[in-house]
């Protein structure tokens, strides 16, 4: 497999033939619940009962290798380069039946404590410029394994949406010297439509254009660029995002089981290019948050026909049912 970029929409994609590795599906113990020979990257402090409340692990089939040189090069009007970067397994919890939605919010704190520690970590390799934090939940979502886990890749791209989010937020600074989420989650506290919940400084929502039904996204109300540095240095956040996180998936499971996750933190400073330059305002400019699209079977056509979503459920009729599902608290 190898990155090939778009010459027009300036976006990186990962092709290839790949050659079909063995499903990790027919596996008949867990990799994770055993103490399996994976090699572990690191560990979050121990939970009552358990050596470790989360640890994060070199993916047994990774996408992108940390060894080796990218070898980026030209190709006529194209470019290419190998797959270098990280690929781990970021597992959520000890016991296999813990999960984001059921676990206690102490440790989705440390869940989320040692996702921070591992995106710091992996933003001081300066050829990293990117790394993403995401869940596949559900065999329709392109889940990998049964246990709570989530990953991580580092690339040295920045992700299509991300990049295309880090253009917009900065030409809206230019006119209008504000942060655009910033805006957004003022403008949706005033009119109180589309607001989920707000739980301390965070607030769950549903995107004015979402790309499914029962999009929603969890931002923190101040404004901050980075996850990671709240992530990390204030732990009274953290069990408060981590209870609307939690309590946030809790009402779309009253939906559906499976759904995509994604974290969008800014990219690594340390990487600065001189085409973009976005990093001179992107503390400013750049607001973190959590995506998370739910996969709906019946309503498929939106995955269908990418070319301009189409998302049959309003935000405001799925706000309204997220916001009144009953949930366990
Ligand atoms: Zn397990
Ligand atoms: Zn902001
Ligand atoms: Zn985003």
């Amino acid at each position: 497999m190898e990155l090939r970029k778009d010459p027009i929409t300036r976006s990186w994609v990962m092709t290839g033939d790949d050659a079909g590795e063995p499903s990790p599906r027919n596996e008949s113990t867990c990799l994770f619940c055993s103490d399996s020979s994976l090699q572990v990257i690191a560990t979050a402090p121990n939970t009552p009962g358990a050596s470790w409340s989360a640890r994060s692990l070199v993916h047994p089939r990774p996408l992108y290798h940390i060894e080796g040189e990218p070898g980026r090069r030209g190709d006529g009007i194209y470019d290419r380069m190998h797959s270098v970067g990280a690929h781990e397994v970021l597992v959520e919890n000890p016991r296999h039946d813990r999960h984001l939605w059921n676990a206690s919010d102490d440790e989705i704190a440390q869940f989320l404590r040692l996702a921070a520690e591992r995106i710091l970590d992996l933003k001081r390799d300066p050829r990293i410029k990117y790394v993403s934090l995401f869940k596949d939940y559900g065999k329709n979502a392109g889940q990998d394994f049964s246990h709570p886990t989530s990953q991580i890749t580092a690339t040295m791209f920045v992700p299509r949406r991300v990049l295309y989010e880090l253009r917009a937020g900065r030409e809206y600074f230019v006119s209008k010297e504000r942060c655009v989420f910033c805006d957004i989650i003022q403008q949706e506290e005033r009119q109180a439509q589309r607001v989920i919940e707000a739980r301390g400084d965070y607030l769950a929502i549903g995107p004015y254009a979402p790309r499914v039904p029962y999009e929603s996204w969890i931002l923190p109300r101040n404004h901050e660029a980075s996850f990671e540095r709240t992530g990390l240095n204030k732990p009274g956040l953290r069990t408060n995002l981590a209870a609307l996180l939690r309590r946030t998936l809790q009402r779309i499971r009253t939906v559906t089981e499976e759904f995509h996750l994604v974290l969008h933190t800014s990219p690594s400073s340390l990487h600065p290019s001189k085409n973009l330059g976005y990093w001179k305002t992107i503390d400013e400019d750049y607001h973190w948050h959590i995506e998370i699209l739910p996969v709906l079977t019946s309503k498929a056509r939106s995955y269908t026909f990418k070319e301009v979503y189409y998302s049959p459920v309003s935000s405001e009729t799925a706000v309204k049912q997220l916001r009144e599902a009953k949930i366990e608290g």
